[in-house]
């Protein structure tokens, strides 16, 4: 085993003993910083609260790459019984942001070591990414003013997928997540006389009926697929009393923005005109937490490039059906050209297979030279030295 493997591990496992929730990433931080600065790399805090910046310049080109790592754990007990469990109460890195972050700390320290490009790299180590808030800070603080970034790749774990495979797709790689609520606003009275007034549940059930024909009707069942979830309807009735008020709440998901754009319209279409047609008031409103990731195609062959020379021809997938999960790295993805991968963590049932979120969730530690080396090859192909 090469001293930098024994190294990222060590990391890896001091990380996942100290998680720490989005915007609490202090520890974390400081840990990153001091690496940085051991490595002789340039950091800028605060960017982004708890986010930070290294900055590796080498030869004179005027080219650059963003590798960006999330650093957040999860509001999740930990029941894995190994040595170096979370030593935190209700927080666990869930999620493998321990690993990402390990992988490009360790990347990091190769090319601080080999120096063999010629450009600037920028190490980004972004806060909050599960609550969608972390991406939009960095970007707020200046991320894209500051630097002068060209492209930007981000690298998640995916369990299921044999370990150190890769997989990716040149287009929409995973779903926006917006949540909506509406509430209806009627009259009620007595269950014995609905006719004296009016009843928000019957306009309710008709808006949650009418709402799935949006996927149906108003979007390209090719093109545009979507999910729209009615997930809860509460009222403020009784046994043998009409509500005055039901809230309807749900979720929707969907890969492109002019899709989003459309549901966001059709479901105040469909509760405006039911209203109307019952008599009843209403007020909507619609919350967008995380864009769909959407990679650019040059960027994705530059990926799918480097992937297959890291872990075979075979073992690289770059034309991936997109999945429903979400990411916030699709805010910096609306900026510049991007790509975001993802690396196999271990098939179900063996080492690294157990789901993201789960508490027997373990980032896979075989994985983390792979990473090491994705990153390194990345920037030595994007910053060839000539
Ligand atoms: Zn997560
Ligand atoms: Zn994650």
């Amino acid at each position: 085993m090469s001293s930098i493997e024994e190294q990222v591990i060590a990391w890896r496992h001091h990380l996942h003993q100290t998680p720490e929730f989005g915007f609490e990433e202090v520890k974390t931080s400081d840990f990153i910083a001091r690496k940085l600065e051991e490595f002789g790399i340039e950091v800028h805090r605060k960017i982004g609260r708890t986010g930070l910046v290294g900055v590796l310049k080498c030869g004179e080109s005027d080219r650059s790459i963003g590798l960006r790592a999330d650093m957040d754990a999860l509001k999740v007990t930990e029941e894995n019984d190994f040595a170096y469990k979370s030593q935190t109460d209700g927080m666990m890195h869930a999620c493998g942001h321990d690993g990402h972050t390990t992988m490009l700390l360790g990347a990091a320290h190769e090319l601080a070591t080999h120096r063999n490009f010629d450009g600037m790299v920028y190490f980004i180590f972004q806060p909050g990414e599960e609550h969608g808030v972390g991406a939009k800070a960095m970007i707020e603080d200046g991320l894209f003013d500051r630097f002068k970034i060209d492209a930007i790749y981000a690298m998640h774990n995916l369990p299921g997928v044999p370990e150190g495979h890769f997989v990716t797709n040149p287009g929409s790689i995973m779903a926006s997540e917006s949540s909506f609520e509406i509430e209806i606003i009627a009259t009620g009275g007595h269950a014995a006389m609905p006719h004296m007034g009016t009843d928000p549940i019957v306009v309710g059930a008709q808006i949650v009926l009418a709402l799935q024909t949006i996927t149906s009707r108003n979007l390209s069942s090719i093109h545009e697929p979507a999910v729209i979830s009615v997930t809860e309807f509460t009222t403020n009735g009784t046994t043998n009393v009409i509500p005055s008020s039901a809230t309807i709440k749900g979720d929707t998901r969907c890969f492109t923005d002019e899709a989003l754009a459309k549901i966001e319209a059709a479901i105040e279409r469909v509760v405006a005109g039911q209203c109307v047609s019952a008599g009843v008031e209403y007020k909507y409103s619609f919350q967008n937490t995380f864009l769909s990731t959407i990679n650019t195609p040059k960027e994705t062959a530059v990926a799918v490039r480097v992937a297959k020379a890291i872990a075979g021809e075979g073992n690289v997938d770059g034309e991936a059906p997109p999945f429903t999960i979400s990411e916030d790295f699709s805010f910096m993805q609306r900026k510049i050209p991007s790509c975001y991968v993802l690396v196999g963590n271990g098939q179900e049932g063996e080492k690294g297979g157990t789901a993201l979120h789960k508490p027997f969730y373990d980032f896979n530690d075989n994985i983390l030279m792979t990473g090491v080396r994705f990153w390194s090859e990345l920037v030595s192909d994007q910053l060839t030295k000539v």
